[in-house]
């Protein structure tokens, strides 16, 4: 990839591969629920203390990404899984290099690559939300806040499928060689992708001559430090693809699942009760649990005595009317 980029001039455009690109594109995406996926899993070692963190993980994850990018694009021009095939971002027009990114454009490139998905993400959680209200028939009367529960519902369908279809559309375009811009977002900037120059690396006889001819000095333990945390960074990467994957592969297996512990002993006063109501002492008549016993009663028996003395009749635990659940067994 990178030897290509050798060839580049100034004005010549050397376009990656279509594969490179989604590749680049799909590892973007498994960043984030890897970032929660491990968020979750180290907040599990004392979920009662942080716990709480937990609720703010779209924003832990925009401040995450906001860092992580900034860095990327002072340094590479580019974002990090775009850094990481080895790519970044000039300014084309008619399949020509023109320059490299201005510092207003990297910094529409990092507003733009931070804010996105996550306004996606939160306006599609609150569609979600609002479309489970509308089932579950809690959602507002009001005609003005229907309307705009519907505006956001469905604009939020409408809004990402046109999205969708732009980005296929581009791809089309990009392969037959029509478009030098990889993804609508970047076509709004005028940016596009190609490859990276390889970065000289400092050797180790380098390093080993600096420090004996006396010559090393702070940049050279900055550059060092920035490559140790970029390679982490990167070889973190591999991680995050691996949680990213067990995470989809084990979905219903967490990490620090315990044992399912054995069933409660039936007592033996419940023994006693079995298939009569605890109260009138006959056959149940419309069968009622209450939820916080599990005993079962008469509907007409349990109700009166829930509101005279809010609590269960057999266990004496406190309970109210919301408690009682009908059961229809027949
Ligand atoms: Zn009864």
């Amino acid at each position: 990839m990178a030897e290509k980029g050798a060839h580049l001039t100034g004005t010549s455009l050397i376009k990656p591969s279509i594969f490179e690109i989604v590749a680049q594109e799909s590892f973007a995406s498994t960043v984030e629920p890897a970032f929660k996926k491990l968020l979750s899993f180290i907040v599990s070692f004392n979920i009662e203390r942080y716990g709480h963190v937990l609720r703010w993980t779209d924003e832990g994850y925009l401040i995450f990404n906001a860092i992580l990018q900034r860095y990327y694009f002072n340094k590479y021009s580019a974002s990090f899984s775009e850094a990481f095939y080895g790519l970044k971002r000039v300014v084309a027009t008619d399949s020509k290099v023109k320059r490299n990114l201005s510092n207003e454009q990297k910094k529409l490139s990092l507003i733009l690559i931070v804010l996105f998905p996550y306004v996606r993400s939160k306006l599609s959680q609150l569609s979600e939300k609002y479309k489970l209200e509308e089932l579950d028939g809690c959602a507002p009367k009001s005609t003005w806040q229907r309307l705009y529960r519907n505006c956001v519902t469905t604009g939020n369908t409408v809004i990402f499928t046109v999205y969708e279809f732009l980005v296929l559309y581009n791809y089309i375009l990009y392969v037959s060689g029509k478009s030098a811009y990889t993804s609508p977002l970047l076509r709004l900037l005028s940016i596009t992708l190609t490859y990276a120059e390889r970065v000289p690396l400092i050797s180790v006889s380098d390093l080993l001559r600096k420090i004996r001819n006396n010559s090393f000095n702070v940049d050279d333990s900055v550059d060092i430090l920035q490559r140790l945390v970029t390679r982490s960074l990167e070889f973190g990467a591999f991680f995050l693809q691996f949680l990213s994957w067990w995470t989809q592969e084990h979905q219903n297996t967490n990490l620090l699942s315990l044992p399912i512990p054995p069933p409660p002993q039936i007592p033996e006063i419940a023994k006693r009760y079995k298939g009569i109501c605890p109260i009138c002492c006959k056959a149940l008549r419309v069968h009622t649990v209450l939820s916080v016993s599990g005993y079962a009663f008469c509907y007409q028996c349990i109700l009166p005595v829930i509101h005279r003395e809010r609590k269960c009749p057999v266990t004496s635990y406190p309970a109210k009317e919301d408690d009682l659940i009908r059961l229809y067994l027949d």
